[in-house]
């Protein structure tokens, strides 16, 4: 079936971001600030049966594609029972999970097993402690975790990059070369101002185009695709088998292809992840809402979808953090 949603630029929805926490066991200095305590509670948190009829009822709408997303999704509790019941659901044909990591050794296998075929993993550094001062992390566990997930049998395994100038820019060759080494897909992004932590971080915005320019130096570079749906465009190493994808929502936007929407751990429906346009499903939810009634308010929903961000015309618009989207 294809997708029942068409939002008002005639583009088809048939992918969600479902972020099933906003906590992070990180603290990546771009995303969320040290200290920061204002979470949602846990009586707000949809709970599993509330995400799976939501799932579902996308579904039915045609979404064939799920990511699990954060917060650090690998924080909620018994996230792989979650993971089997979505990939349960009819119609639902790729579940994927974007973590970063930390605990992914412990879980590698869990996930697999419940039906998670495709992860992303952010990876900013492979130097421990300019690590440790990026993330407030330890290097050692996401290392850890990446290969658990290798010998767990998930493929691919995307990295993302967050290039960052005066951070870790430098350390982009070494990025391409441990992805060569593992066969990983590896993906550059350029910083968002999202909320005060994305915004300060937009002093160390890279034009990722320039990135590419000096790998190009380096490498021959031939066009490439990769599957998933997303708004990355690839590149590959000649005479290897590293594509590099190249995420580049400031320096050229991609909303003309977005094919998405968002879910918060709270049930607010994000229409953009660069505007503020939503819908909150968890009242609907909670007011006993038919199955039907539910459909036609995600129809209803997905008419709010917004033209495209505005991070170059508007920096200061979007308040929220990137964790509460999951990217
Ligand atoms: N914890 C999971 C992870 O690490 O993939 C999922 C959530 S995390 C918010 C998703 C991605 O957003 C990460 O790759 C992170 O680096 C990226 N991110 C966070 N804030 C950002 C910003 N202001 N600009 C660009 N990317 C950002």
């Amino acid at each position: 079936m294809t997708s029942q949603l068409i939002d008002p630029f005639d583009r088809t929805i048939d992918y969600l971001r479902l972020s099933v926490t906003d906590r992070c066991d990180l603290r990546c200095f771009y995303c969320l600030p040290k200290g920061f305590k204002d979470f949602e509670e846990p009586e707000d948190w949809l709970t599993f049966d509330e995400i799976e009829r939501v799932i579902r009822a996308f579904g039915a709408l045609g979404t064939r594609r799920i990511r699990i997303t954060g917060g650090e999704p690998l924080v909620r509790k018994n996230l792989p029972e979650l993971a089997t019941r979505l990939h349960n659901l009819p119609g639902i044909e790729d579940l994927s999970l974007s973590t970063n990591a930390v605990k992914l050794a412990r879980h590698a296998e869990a996930l697999h097993t419940s039906g998670v075929r495709r992860l992303n993993i952010s990876l900013d550094s492979l130097d421990h402690d300019n690590f440790q001062k990026i993330t407030g992390g330890k290097l050692e566990k996401v290392l850890a975790g990446l290969m658990a997930a290798k010998a767990a049998g998930f493929t691919p395994i995307k990295i993302n990059m967050v290039v960052m100038k005066g951070i870790n820019e430098h350390e982009v060759e070494a990025m391409v070369d441990f992805c060569i080494e593992h066969d990983f897909t590896l993906r550059f992004i350029e910083t968002m101002p999202m909320g005060d932590t994305g915004r300060d971080a937009v002093d160390h915005y890279v034009d990722l185009q320039t990135v590419r320019a000096k790998l190009e130096q380096r490498f021959e570079m031939i066009p490439s695709v990769m599957p998933g749906g997303g708004p990355a465009r690839y590149m590959q190493i000649a005479g290897t088998d590293l594509r590099i994808g190249f995420i580049t929502p400031i320096s050229q936007h991609f909303c003309e292809t977005c094919n998405r929407v968002r879910l918060s751990v709270d049930g607010t429906l994000y229409l953009c992840l660069g505007q503020d346009n939503k819908f909150e499903l968890r009242p609907l939810l909670r007011d006993g809402i038919s199955d039907d009634g539910l459909q036609d308010a995600i129809r209803h929903a997905i008419t709010l979808k917004p033209e495209r961000h505005e991070f170059n015309e508007q920096p200061n618009q979007i308040v929220r953090f990137m964790s509460v989207t999951g990217g």
